[in-house]
């Protein structure tokens, strides 16, 4: 049971959502967009999340496409992981939303909730970081476009009463090559140990990574070392450790140093697979 009251609102357009918003923020109810809800629902019922409004997005239509133009794929934020990895657009994001949880799970949880939830893992953004991808957002002064790299450090750098609209991606990285791998401790439903999830682009990888770390990431130094052809892959994996933008995760699932084990073991699979593919 949530053990507090809120009201709940509908709206039909990002305009309206966000006007709501701002107007629930002024009343003190601060408000949470809401799109599948399992996280706002978990944490209401356990109490690490109080609101007294929430503002759902489902029913907004920009937010539910999933649509190829001549220049990009745009997919809304409040598709769901199973319509993701069903999708045969973006391979890599199809196989990296089909590791996340199991199916029945899938159906509800969203794109959009996925990248701004609270949790470490947020394993759906993966691919759309590799694939330099785009975010549409809105907010009460109207929508802007940004690169998702620009506004993405540790977490959706979002300003208040902000939500996320859509995801774009440019037709030329959706045929690259893509490589992923998740790693558990027990079964499939298990938040990742480690996820790396890359594209191979002109000859240079781009790679994300969940679970290593307390938050996502790609790093630029980090890709800077793996594109070294003047090092061996062995030599590119040791230095790589060095260049980790965090701590290495330590909890339940798995130890730092055993979390490290993996990312190399990963890596050196990785490298091996891709450019035995291309370079
Ligand atoms: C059993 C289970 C297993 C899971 N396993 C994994 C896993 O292994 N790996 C993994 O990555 N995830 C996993 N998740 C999901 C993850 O933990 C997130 O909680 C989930 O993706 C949230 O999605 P949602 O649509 O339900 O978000 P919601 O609960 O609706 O929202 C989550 C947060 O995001 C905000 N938000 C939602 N949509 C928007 C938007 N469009 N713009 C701005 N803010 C927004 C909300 O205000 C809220 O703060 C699992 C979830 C469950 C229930």
């Amino acid at each position: 049971m949530i053990p507090f009251d809120f009201e709940y609102y509908a709206p039909e357009s990002v305009e309206e959502a966000a006007g709501l918003y701002a107007e629930l923020a002024e009343k003190g109810k601060e408000p949470l967009y809401y799109s599948g809800g399992t996280e706002i629902v978990t944490f209401a019922r356990a109490q690490t999340v109080k609101t007294g409004a929430l503002v759902d997005i489902k029913g907004i239509p920009e937010t539910t496409v999933l649509e190829l133009d001549d220049e990009k794929l745009v997919l809304g934020a409040n598709l769901t992981l199973t319509m993701l990895a069903e999708q045969d657009h973006f391979p890599l994001l199809a196989a990296v939303a089909g590791k996340v949880a199991d199916r029945t799970v899938r159906n509800r949880l969203t794109l959009g909730g996925n990248i701004c939830g609270r949790l470490p893992y947020r394993e759906a953004i993966l691919p759309l970081l590799a694939a330099d991808a785009g975010v549409v957002l809105a907010g009460k002064d109207g929508s802007r476009s940004e690169p998702l790299g620009k506004l993405f450090d540790k977490r959706l750098k979002l300003e208040k009463g902000e939500m996320l609209v859509q995801l774009t991606v440019s037709l030329d990285e959706l045929d690259q090559k893509g490589w992923n791998k998740r790693r558990v401790k027990h079964g499939p439903v298990d938040y990742p140990l480690l996820h790396l999830a890359g594209l191979q682009k002109n000859g240079r990888l781009a790679l994300a990574v969940s679970g290593l770390c307390a938050f996502p990431f790609r790093s630029d130094e980090l890709e800077k070392t793996l594109n070294d052809s003047g090092l061996s892959a062995d030599e590119r994996v040791e230095k790589s450790l060095d260049l980790l933008p965090g701590p290495v995760r330590s909890d339940e699932y798995g130890s730092d140093d055993y979390r490290r084990t993996l990312w190399q073991k990963d890596l050196v699979e990785m490298l091996g697979e891709m450019e035995g593919a291309g370079r």
